[in-house]
């Protein structure tokens, strides 16, 4: 009797197993058909991994932001880091320092934005949400939200001016996004 409980058990978790590996594939089934038309007609094949116009960004994850679009850039043309607020944090110094010696970037651009989520909320509010999306705590986790936009954008160009492996020749600009018009704002 045990034996036949245990072989329905394993039935249902065959059938489980079966039932999710059928949700991997169709959650991707949409994009990977987009990606097949993309690369119909793919002009970017044999680049090489340089940054084209000597560009570096750095700026958010906000899905409003088309960072090589907002300057007329196209792939190919420049080297991008992003993360939430468009911070210089160290792995984006260390995409730097990468970019400038080995990928031809003669130029970075530090591009945090308007109505960033990071930029408008506390810690304690984004922690909550968090927490309530989750289902459980997230008080541990920090979310390195910022107080004051241009004062951590001053302090971010300087982080990337002052680094010893960034020569002076690399220009170094702070800019404000902003998500309703488009524009860039340059501050620092
Ligand atoms: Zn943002």
């Amino acid at each position: 009797m045990s034996h036949g409980f245990t072989g329905r058990i394993g039935g249902l978790l065959t059938a489980a197993r079966r039932h999710l590996a059928t949700l991997r594939c169709v959650a991707f089934d949409d994009l990977l058909a987009a990606n097949r038309d993309f690369a119909s007609d793919f002009a970017y094949g044999g680049f090489d991994g340089v940054a084209r116009a000597g560009v570096a960004i750095v700026t958010c994850m906000d899905s409003r932001i088309d960072p090589l679009g907002m300057i007329g850039l196209k792939p190919g043309d420049a080297k991008i880091f992003r993360n939430p607020g468009g911070r210089v944090t160290e792995a984006a110094l260390e995409a730097l320092v990468l970019g400038v010696h080995l990928l031809n970037v003669q130029r970075v651009l530090v591009v945090p934005h308007t109505r960033c989520a990071v930029a408008s909320n506390s810690e304690e509010v984004i922690r909550d949400r968090i927490s309530e999306s989750a289902g459980v705590d997230a008080s541990w986790h920090r979310f390195h939200v910022v107080d004051d936009q241009r004062r951590a954008l001053e302090m971010d160009v300087r982080k990337v001016l002052s680094h010893p492996l960034v020569p002076d020749s690399v220009e170094v600009g702070g800019f404000l996004y902003d998500v309703d018009t488009g524009l860039l704002d340059r501050l620092v």
